[in-house]
């Protein structure tokens, strides 16, 4: 068998191996390809140590040299982006060409955006006239900060937190998911390679529970910005608590589409489809519940099922791919046993399903693939129109018991789920009724409207309990705009605003002159 990847941490600009190691496999194998640092509190401590060692030098270095910086990374990055996108399409399951158009351009919009943004932040400033004083606010990093991130955008989605940290004078101790690693560690020899001063940024590999947990408390972080599945944030809001850590957390969804008979529907299918399937369904933003008004519910259906079963599914390398696969073998099967939940539940399956119905190539046959699903029949309660079926339900013991060794190995006992490709649909009778419905879950994250009444847009936007509401479109991001959730789907806000707000203090300074 081929030498297996071994990565190492990232400390204080030099690659340190670690003596413990995990295995990570290729989703559309099946097959381990890679070891990860299997870091814990030394690691950690260290990492946060050279962060802080950093953070005097670096919170005072121009905002222009900081810039120029960020520049050539992101230059460094495009100038590789193929080598990239192969990268997280092999560790993450997706097809190359959608890393390709997606996941590692962002990374590179990243890293300029908050380049050119640092540059013309400005502060405010108010003159007090009769009582002859001016008061201005100066915006101060915080220090070292914690990034923690999920396996369905790596690199996307630690960047978009390493940007605003960095460009805001923070230096920051980075913990990617263990399950997608690759990408991380190569955009650190991208960092030294554009002479980013030793320290800046640090990145540890490991568990959740180990290493990720080791962060959120250690005492020298004062910061920390996560996105993941809400269960984890419930439990870094709780174990950051005693130390009053400043806190960003972009959690799960169950997002909702609105179908309504007067929409186009030649714009809604392509747009439903990619809202549901777009990713293997591994998108926080992915389409879950798609509500279609009566009149039009069986045309839409049958149109929507035709599109879904069009979808091809296999080899992430080839072109013509839409489907990759799912992240893991254990979150495959819970999302095979989910749809099962759902047919106990009354669902019908209109199409998709399981591996044993497809034709992959011999090298994909243990991967972690399945046919994108479309279930309809289910109540408002069913678990599938209820659970965000991408993140992961943890046990309420694991917040029960104290002891931090309990803690550890019951977190092992997390139940997860992942959507992958699956989407439920049901029909409504009214705007009255669909809001109702739409916002009876415990998630806000976003919502989609298609109709061709504009009104009805800016009328139903307006009540959707939501972060982010699509009309007539789905995921077009402007990084100007804020983005997060409402209810178990967050709090606060990420976009260039917001973020460079978020990792930075305000200080209010009166002169009296
Ligand atoms: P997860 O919560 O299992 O893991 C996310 C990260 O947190 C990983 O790096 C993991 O190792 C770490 N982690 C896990 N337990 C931890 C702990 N106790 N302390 C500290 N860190 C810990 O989530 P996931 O399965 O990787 O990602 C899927 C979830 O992410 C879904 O719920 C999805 O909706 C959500 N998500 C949200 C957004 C958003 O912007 N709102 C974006 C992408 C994904």
């Amino acid at each position: 068998m081929a030498e297996l990847l071994t990565l190492e941490n990232f400390i204080n600009g030099e690659f340190l191996p670690c003596t413990q190691l995990i295995d990570s496999y290729e989703p559309s194998t099946g097959k381990p390809y890679v070891r990860v640092p299997d870091s814990d509190k030394t690691e950690v401590d260290a990492a946060v140590k050279a962060a802080k060692n950093a953070f005097p030098i670096w919170s005072k270095t121009p905002v222009k040299e900081r810039a120029n910086l960020m520049m050539k990374i992101a230059d460094i990055v495009e100038s590789r982006l193929q080598q990239f996108a192969e990268a997280e399409s092999k560790d993450q399951g997706k097809p190359i060409w959608l890393a390709a158009l997606v996941d590692i351009p962002r990374v590179v919009l990243n890293m300029r955006s908050f380049a050119i943004a640092i540059q013309t932040d400005v502060n405010r400033s108010t003159v007090l006239h009769e009582q002859g004083a001016v008061n201005y606010t100066t915006s101060n990093p915080v220090g070292v900060a914690g990034l923690i991130s999920p396996w369905n955008l790596p690199l996307y989605l630690l960047t978009f937190k390493i940007a605003p940290a960095i460009a805001s004078g923070n230096t920051v101790v980075c913990k990617p998911s263990e399950m997608t690693s690759v990408t991380a560690w190569m955009f650190a020899k991208v960092l030294n390679e554009a002479g980013l001063p030793p320290g800046v940024v640090n990145i540890v590999f490991g568990l959740g529970p180990k290493c990720g947990a080791a962060l959120v408390q250690h005492p020298d972080v004062p910061i920390v910005s996560f996105t993941g599945s809400t269960a984890t944030g419930q439990y870094i809001i709780e174990n950051s608590a005693p130390y009053f850590k400043k806190l960003s957390l972009e959690l799960g969804g169950k997002n909702a589409a609105i179908v309504f008979d007067d929409c186009d529907l030649a714009k809604v299918i392509p747009g439903c489809i990619r809202s549901g399937f777009a990713n293997q369904g591994e998108v926080c933003l992915s389409t879950s519940r798609i509500f279609v008004q009566r009149s039009i519910y069986e045309t839409f259906l049958e149109k929507f099922v035709t599109a879904t079963k069009n979808l091809k599914v296999g080899n992430p390398s080839d072109k013509d791919t839409k489907i990759g696969a799912l992240i893991s073998k254990e979150h495959l099967s819970k999302v095979l046993n989910y749809v099962k939940i759902a047919c106990k539940e009354g669902g019908i399956i209109k199409c998709g399903h399981g591996k044993d119905l497809m034709d992959l190539p011999e090298e994909n046959k243990n991967g972690y693939f399945m046919l994108p699903t479309v279930i309809t029949g289910l109540k408002d309660e069913s678990t599938c129109m209820q659970e965000e079926i991408f993140g992961k339900i943890v046990f309420n013991i694991y917040y029960w018991i104290n002891s931090p060794v309990t803690k550890f190995l019951v977190s092992y006992l997390v139940l997860y789920f992942t959507s992958g490709p699956v989407v439920c649909v049901s029909p409504f009778e009214t705007e009255e009724e669909v809001i109702v419905r739409a916002n009876n879950v415990k998630y806000g994250l976003c919502a989609s409207i298609w109709s061709e009444n504009v009104g009805r847009h800016h009328r139903i936007a307006q009540q959707l309990e939501v972060g982010t509401v699509w009309c007539n479109s789905w995921l077009l991001r402007d990084l100007k705009m804020p983005f997060g959730g409402v209810k178990a789907s967050g709090l606060g806000r990420e976009g260039i605003f917001e973020s460079l707000e978020f990792y930075t203090n305000t200080k209010t300074v009166c002169v009296k002159y």
